[in-house]
């Protein structure tokens, strides 16, 4: 067994509160594992984890996909249309999806949350595999099991595809104490459905003053977005006269993707209502008397959304895949094949990868299906020629009606940097109706192509 292996057991006893005392010894922990796999004096909702998880017995190779976003959703879909005899099962934590994409333009009540909003059962019924809502807590890849909290799944394959993790230490918040009223407070809005019903909210009930919102350094979720999302509500403060106005600390040295629509909107849509401050590197922030500090300054807010910098899942760190030299802690995968390496029955995809590719719900989408593509193909002994994932992007930055600006780009590799380079980018940045239109077909289209026949 490895050492891997023995972490990820010892994290799922100190999960389940038996493993406390055999926590110090990897040795310990997993015999203490065996013999409480007995059951014996276990209380029963502890004991129900190290049990086999009630499904009905797979019909053929069982395939694993962890996690129902744009990634995962994709790799269940096509696994099944590569290989319709894979016993595909999707299993998310939540019971439900929600689109972050176009979750701006709901900020901004250019259209109902119920286009964004979608069911898992849906997806798994018209594309023939199955959903179980749980959330996974580990897996043992010598034994080919995934753990989850209604027990543990056998797997002949496994796709891990978690999403992302906030990562506050990155603004100076070290303690889980204040990372967690933070988060509750002053939601990014970056993961969680819930998050975006708290800012809703936040923008409908602002009376009036500074409203907060930063952009965060490295490699975060949608790079246009928060720029755009500035935009929304602004235009929302506008519209609705508030007398209030956008401060938008950029935690990097200037915008960074769209750079002259994005300026133009400021300056020609929001120049009374978006004040934009490059290199406004984070350093703290203080709940009590509602400022934000940077190296040079302290800013003042009556309400803010604060997105901390990102990692990849925990859950890639806890299963011990991570690549020890990534400073997301991302999954340590083979960049074209994307099986983690030295083992070509786990591939971890999306957000979560190791590779540079955007970290956008398009990118996932067209990588997802060639995922699927690789692992039906090393089901039956064939090879998949690689190929670049697409990164396509909508920003809406005016409303009533809806206007945007759009990127797409490719990737190519480098191989003598060894290094992935944009490659074939077409940018828009005149945003117009037609720009606002297409990014309602293209989310259309992509849901269509996730839940429905
Ligand atoms: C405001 C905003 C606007 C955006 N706009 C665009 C856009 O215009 N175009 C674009 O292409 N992209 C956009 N994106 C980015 C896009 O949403 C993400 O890149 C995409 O969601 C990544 O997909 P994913 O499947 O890797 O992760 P996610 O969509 O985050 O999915 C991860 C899933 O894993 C589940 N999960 C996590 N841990 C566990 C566990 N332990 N057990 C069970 N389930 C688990 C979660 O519940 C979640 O459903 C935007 C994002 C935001 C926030």
């Amino acid at each position: 067994m490895t050492e891997e292996n023995h972490f990820t057991r010892r994290r799922f006893l100190q999960f389940s509160g038996l493993g406390l005392a055999g926590a110090a010894s990897g040795a310990k922990a997993t015999s203490a594992l065996q013999d409480s796999s007995q059951d014996g004096g276990m209380p029963p909702a502890f004991a129900k984890l190290l049990r086999e998880a009630s499904l009905p017995r797979a019909k053929g190779a069982r395939v694993v996909v962890v996690g129902g976003g744009w990634s995962g959703l994709t790799v269940a879909k096509y696994l099944k249309r590569h290989n319709p005899a894979f016993d595909v099962l999707l299993i998310d934590k939540h019971p439900s999806f929600v689109s972050f994409p176009l979750s701006n333009s709901w900020l901004a009540d250019q259209i109902h949350l119920d286009f964004l909003s979608h069911s898992f059962f849906d997806a798994a019924d018209n594309h023939g595999y199955h959903f179980l809502e749980a959330t996974v807590l580990g897996c043992d890849r010598d034994a080919r099991k995934v753990y989850t909290d209604v027990g543990y799944i056998a797997y002949d394959y496994l796709v891990l595809a978690p999403g992302i993790d906030y990562d506050y230490a990155r603004i100076g918040v070290d303690d889980p104490e204040q990372q967690e009223l933070l988060f509750q407070h002053y939601p990014g809005g970056f993961v969680t459905a819930s998050e975006l019903l708290t800012i809703k909210h936040k923008i409908q009930s602002f009376k009036g003053g500074t409203f907060l919102l930063n952009v965060p350094n490295g490699d975060y979720r949608c790079t246009a977005a928060p720029y755009e999302r500035a935009c929304m509500i602004a235009a929302v403060f506008k519209k609705r006269r508030v007398r209030g106005k956008v401060l938008l600390l950029d935690m990097n040295t200037g915008i960074k993707i769209k750079k002259n629509g994005f300026h133009r909107a400021f300056d020609e849509l929001y120049k009374d209502y978006i004040e934009y401050l490059p290199s406004s590197e984070i350093s703290g922030v203080n709940l009590d008397s509602k400022t934000l500090s940077t190296a040079f300054d302290e800013y003042a807010f009556d309400d803010a959304i604060i997105y901390p910098p990102i990692r990849a899942s925990r859950l890639i760190e806890e299963t011990g895949i991570a690549n020890p030299k990534s400073p997301q802690q991302a999954a340590n995968t083979d960049p074209f094949r994307y099986h983690v390496v030295g083992d070509e029955h786990v591939y971890v995809t999306g957000d979560s990868r190791g590779q540079p590719f955007s970290k956008g719900g398009h990118t996932a989408h067209s990588e997802g299906r060639y995922v699927a593509e690789v692992i039906a193909g090393h089901a039956l002994g064939k090879e998949v020629a690689w190929r670049s994932p697409q990164t396509m992007c909508f920003s809406s930055v005016e409303i009533d009606p809806l206007q945007a600006m759009s990127i797409i780009t490719y990737y190519t590799y480098n191989k003598q940097t060894k290094l992935f380079d944009f490659d074939r980018t077409h940018m828009i940045e005149d945003w117009d109706l037609q720009g606002g239109q297409a990014s309602l077909a293209w989310a259309e289209g992509m849901f269509r192509d996730l839940f429905y026949r």
